[in-house]
């Protein structure tokens, strides 16, 4: 034991130098709480710790929350199932604990406008950052405009390498604005640098079956969905928009033009053609539809 006397200010260099951070800054405290809960020297030292532990666990989700860019903070726990019967609340807490992202698959979360599919990526790419995967946010657009710029400038090779590098890239809105014509092709590219080293979520409010004219071509596209839905999770949401849902309820808009009120469970209301039916030889095992 060494028997230097007692020094606050070289206690607190070490503190820094290593990086104990919630330790330093909160010292008296922690020491007062333990004293308080008559903690032994080894409880109080495992004390110390988890606060450190919390307090950098804390950041780690921060930074990652920054680093992905999400367009707003959206939780699974503020998406209400009760509202979204067309999604199984027992799958979303399986795809809540990231063993996709381990596996390397991909969700596509499906359905027209106003439904939660940005609201289910955002909470879905925030629990994956909660379990220590990184995570990148960008709409088709986006992506598209930036591979196709990239291309022009003889620098693809890089973009791509940026966009395959997070564990999980959710790509949003797929099929809202038209593509141009290399954009099927760059976008296989980048499925393929991905495939089996990272995962992708990707909602649209087209059908699997319409991507083909999505991409304007559905060779790159059925080898877009070929590697897409290999290992698959596919979630198609149906019925009305949240948004207006919520507005008739308020009385805000007059009772739907049908004056049918979705039967809850019964994917009701959405006509019966099945728009978003999977491609013939292209059925991903373990989908919902
Ligand atoms: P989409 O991406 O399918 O067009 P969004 O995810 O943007 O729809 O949803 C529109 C708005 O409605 C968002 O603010 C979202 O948080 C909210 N919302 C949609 N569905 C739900 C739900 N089931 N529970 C809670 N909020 C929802
Ligand atoms: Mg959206």
């Amino acid at each position: 034991m060494s028997t230097r006397a007692y020094d606050p200010e070289r206690l607190d260099a070490m503190l820094t130098r290593l990086r104990l951070t919630a330790i330093r800054e909160r010292l008296d405290s922690l020491l007062d709480e333990a004293a308080r809960g008559e903690l032994n020297l080894r409880e109080a030292l495992a004390y110390l710790c988890e606060a450190e532990i919390a307090h950098k666990d804390q950041r780690r989700i921060q930074m990652g929350l920054s680093i992905a860019k999400f367009p707003f903070v959206r939780t699974l726990e503020g998406f209400d199932s009760y509202a979204q019967p067309a999604v199984d609340p027992a799958q979303l807490r399986e795809l809540a604990t990231g063993r996709w992202i381990a596996n390397g698959d991909a969700v596509l979360l499906l359905g027209p406008p106003g439904v939660g599919k940005t609201h289910l990526a955002v909470a879905l790419g925030r629990e994956a950052i909660v379990r220590g995967y990184s995570v990148l946010f960008t709409t088709a657009t986006a992506l598209m405009t930036a591979l196709s710029q990239a291309h022009a400038r003889g620098r693809l090779d890089e973009r791509l390498s940026h966009y395959a590098k997070p564990k999980l890239l959710i790509i949003d809105e797929l099929g809202y604005l038209p593509l141009q014509p290399q954009a099927a092709h760059l976008f296989f590219q980048l499925v393929s640098r991905r495939y089996e080293r990272g995962s992708l979520l990707v909602t649209s409010n087209r059908s699997v079956g319409e991507w083909g004219e999505v991409f304007g071509d559905p060779v790159v596209a059925t080898a877009i969905l070929d590697r897409l839905l290999h290992h698959s999770h596919v979630i198609t949401i149906r019925g009305e928009s949240y948004r207006l849902r919520e507005k008739r309820r308020a009385g805000l808009l007059g009772a739907r033009a049908d004056g049918a009120e979705r039967a809850r469970g019964a994917g009701g209301g959405e006509p019966a053609r099945s728009p978003y039916g999977l491609p013939p030889g292209l059925a991903p095992a373990g989908a919902q539809d």
